[in-house]
């Protein structure tokens, strides 16, 4: 008994309830269209693969389905940009925050912070402070 070798599964039609960028078969709303054509008459003949489960599909798709769509693009689009922002704000505030700490590191340096540190708290007889 061997091993099962992959084979490429054929695309299949279904559609997704939620829209041509959700999965028919897994939770993925990263459907992507890899071959596409007008068919006329206001319809799209349109194969759709999704990057996560690797299922495939064609179907027939109306003109107002490809433009929902579109929007999706666009605003999923978006959501990364904001997304973009948010981290590179976040790695501005950590690049600042490491920065003050260097700056104030190189005005106080640990061993001679520490040296006045201990010509404070120790008396020159070596007794500790009452
Ligand atoms: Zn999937």
């Amino acid at each position: 008994m061997g091993v099962p070798r992959r084979t490429k599964t054929p695309p299949r039609t279904g559609k997704s309830v939620e829209g041509m960028h959700a999965c028919a078969t897994c939770s993925s709303v990263l459907v992507q269209p890899t071959n596409w054509h007008e068919q006329g008459d206001g319809y799209w003949y349109v194969e759709l693969r999704c990057p996560e489960c690797e299922w495939t599909g064609r179907d027939s798709y109306s003109q107002s389905e490809v433009d929902r769509y579109d929007e999706e693009l666009d605003r999923g689009g978006q959501e990364l940009i904001e997304d973009l922002r948010s981290l590179t704000r976040a790695n501005m505030e950590d690049e600042a925050d490491r920065l003050a700490l260097r700056a104030v590191e190189r005005q106080h340096p640990p061993g001679r912070l520490l040296a006045r540190i201990n010509k404070r708290t120790i008396p020159p007889t070596g007794l500790p402070p009452c």
